[in-house]
């Protein structure tokens, strides 16, 4: 069946129009089924990660509706508030906006943490047609009546999965509670797990459900491989695979993933001491520093970007060709986003994941969220055969799927048959100081946002 194209759709002109502009013909599979029922004014409840073209699947809907129906909104008030985790996201959401409504007459702001407020209680004074926010700032500007939410029709949550981890629960509640019973709500996350169903349940009315399974994505698009080696010579696989991205044609630009802060500027220290190019980004960072620094990586000045994964969120950058996973994350979700950060908009990326002794653990985890073994890549000076080897029997231990993959490497040796002895898998869960900083750029919030 070929798919239906973006101009058999009943978008308004200027839509269409810039659309053809940016040579989208046709709808992504979220797109293609949550555009239709959006347009017909339903809720939705939608499973679909960063990278599959969820933002225009929203973005699109609510930018009709707003070019059909021009409204005078309230001072303080806005017609369609979309909340993210991060000020990060909210930026690439408010781009999106800005850029699928180039023809359109609307106005939006962003609010979010960690700059000054006074430009963003300005720019509600008059009222916008979209305001994008994260939690923490928007109740705080709630709270000083400097916007008022009573008059909003379109609600979307944005990366809900992200939303719950980061602490960010009771805050959504308390702002769904401000808004009035008549609108219609939008709720995206990557992952479905039953404390997101409750709260969707909570929130929604009568949703159509659109499941874009994260694995099958993921796994599809992506070339992913993992890396079994000692922690030392980490940064030697790295800067090898790096040497390889330099004399690639496209697809130069390179993720590397630290789980810590401080782990994230030592390597970009160290890499910028051996000759590659790279900058650090996390939550200790200021906007302007994190700005100033994807731009550089955008245009390839510093095309390696070390980052947490708190910071990467929300970065859209079309020529990622590598992500690195210099530590495996310890919340297996976080993994899939991470990979998802290449292969944007349906171009070829690669990820390859490092996993030391103490890592095994997280990737165990990972393979039971994404339903399959992550392939392996053996064929590096590096390669420790006896970890890999325990790592198969820690996940055959555990029930896990067997045989593994092995993508581009050489048979492993050793016992592949599943040995049911669970040893060595301590996993020292959590080590390190996470970078939860800050998302919303609230102070001294509790929860893990604080931590
Ligand atoms: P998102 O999942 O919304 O972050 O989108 C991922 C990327 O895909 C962005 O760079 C979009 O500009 C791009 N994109 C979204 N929809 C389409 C489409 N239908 N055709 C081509 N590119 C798209």
């Amino acid at each position: 069946m070929t798919p239906t194209p973006f101009e058999a759709l009943p978008l308004a002109a200027p839509i269409l129009r810039v659309l053809r502009e940016l040579n989208y013909d046709t709808p992504s599979p979220v797109q293609a089924q949550a555009i239709p029922l959006l347009l017909a004014g339903r809720d939705l409840l939608g499973c679909a990660q960063t990278g599959t073209g969820k933002t225009a699947s929203f973005a699109l809907p609510i930018l009709h509706a707003i070019h059909e129906r021009p409204k005078q909104i309230k001072p303080r008030g806005c017609r369609t508030l979309v909340l993210t985790p991060t000020r990060e996201l909210a930026g690439q959401v408010g781009k999106s906006f800005s850029t699928y409504g180039a023809h359109i007459r609307f106005k939006q702001t962003l609010i979010y943490g960690g700059v000054g407020q006074n430009p963003q209680v300005s720019a509600m004074r008059g009222g916008v047609d979209v305001l994008v926010a994260t939690p923490g700032r928007l109740l705080d500007l709630i709270d000083q009546r400097a916007v008022d939410l009573s008059g909003v029709e379109f609600f979307v949550l944005d990366e809900v999965d992200r939303m719950l981890d980061m602490g960010f629960a009771r805050d959504v509640k308390r702002i769904v509670s401000l808004l009035p019973a008549t609108r219609q709500s939008l709720f995206f996350s990557a992952t479905l797990a039953p404390s997101i169903v409750e709260l969707a349940q909570t929130i929604l009315k009568n949703p159509a459900r659109v499941t874009i399974d994260p694995g099958t994505t993921t796994a599809e698009r992506i070339e992913h491989q993992v890396c079994f080696l000692d922690r030392e010579n980490k940064r030697h696989l790295l800067e090898q695979l790096l040497r390889g991205q330099a004399a690639a044609t496209s697809g130069k630009l390179t993720i590397v993933f630290s789980r810590t802060k401080h782990g994230a500027n030592k390597l970009a220290k160290s890499l910028c001491e051996a000759g590659f190019p790279a900058e650090a980004i996390h939550g200790n960072k200021s906007q302007a520093q994190r700005e100033k620094a994807l731009e550089k990586f955008k245009k390839g000045l510093t095309p390696v970007l070390v980052a947490t994964d708190v910071a990467a969120r929300g970065v859209d950058v079309k020529d990622v060709g590598l992500v690195v996973n210099f530590d495996l994350p310890n919340e297996p979700e976080a993994y899939v986003h991470r990979i998802g950060r290449t292969g944007r908009a349906g171009a070829e990326g690669r990820a390859v994941s490092f996993c030391a002794e103490d890592e095994r653990e997280f990737l165990r985890e990972i393979e039971k969220v994404i339903k399959m073994p992550v392939p392996r890549w053996d064929d590096h000076a590096w390669h420790d055969e006896g970890l890999a080897d325990r790592h198969l029997r820690l996940r055959s231990g555990g029930g896990m799927i067997q045989g593994g993959g092995n993508r581009g490497g050489r048979q492993g040796g050793g016992s592949r048959q599943g040995g049911g002895s669970r040893q060595g898998g301590g996993g020292n869960r959590g080590g390190g100081e996470r970078d939860y900083s800050n998302a919303s750029g609230r102070n001294n919030r509790r929860g893990p946002a604080s931590r």
